[in-house]
């Protein structure tokens, strides 16, 4: 029987699958609309996001709402969420195993809410959500067919933040990629198969 994202995220929130439960002040299930037409797929929770219980309420988050009110979007319309719900200690990279141990929370969610358009922020949730060893770098901006879904990946907002010699540079693409998401958003989607067909 299909679960509600209250019950995902009740059985998330005493979740030990992983040793990323040790660690943590609350698990960080995802936030935002549960219907929206758009689904961000970030990293990890980072240090506010532990402590909050809510995900991107640090500085990238700050970067992610500019972002999102740029192309005519608040958070509320939103679906926001990371490939691991628990923050990793220090921030490190999330460890394969872990990745895997919560796949099956970053699928269900994406049922559940059902957006037409998946962002994916950063290397980790595009390698994620598309299952491939993709750079970044190299797809960002791209938009790919991904399971009758549009997927857009880009940089994840902490890249801009971290600075360094490039940083206008990623900071453009990343604008340039958001409004990407907004012409995406805004296309009619085509009809069921079946409709087209015309079998009803
Ligand atoms: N970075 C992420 O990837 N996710 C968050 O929730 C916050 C920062």
């Amino acid at each position: 029987m299909t679960r509600t994202l209250e019950e995902v995220a009740r059985v998330a929130s005493s979740c030990t699958l992983c040793r990323l439960s040790s660690g943590r002040t609350q698990v960080v299930f995802g936030d935002g609309s549960p219907n929206a037409d758009v689904m961000f797929v970030g990293e990890g929770p980072g240090f506010h996001e532990d402590r909050q219980g809510i995900p991107f309420v640090g500085a990238a988050g700050q970067l992610l709402n500019q972002l999102l009110s740029e192309i005519g979007l608040d958070r509320r319309d939103v679906y926001i969420t990371n490939v691991v719900l628990c923050r990793p200690p220090g921030n490190r990279d999330p460890q394969p195993d872990e990745i895997e141990s919560c796949r099956p929370y970053l699928m269900e969610q994406l049922e559940l809410v059902d957006p037409r358009v998946v962002v994916t922020l950063g290397n980790f949730a595009t390698r994620v959500i598309l299952d491939r060893p993709v750079s970044i770098s190299r797809v960002r901006g791209q938009r790919q067919n991904w399971q009758g879904r549009v997927v857009i990946p880009t940089y994840h907002p902490a890249a801009v933040l971290r600075g360094g010699g490039d940083a206008s540079q990623t900071m453009r693409a990343v604008r340039e990629d958001f409004a990407t998401i907004r012409t995406a958003m805004a296309e009619v989607p085509a009809p069921p198969l079946e409709e087209q067909l015309g079998l009803f």
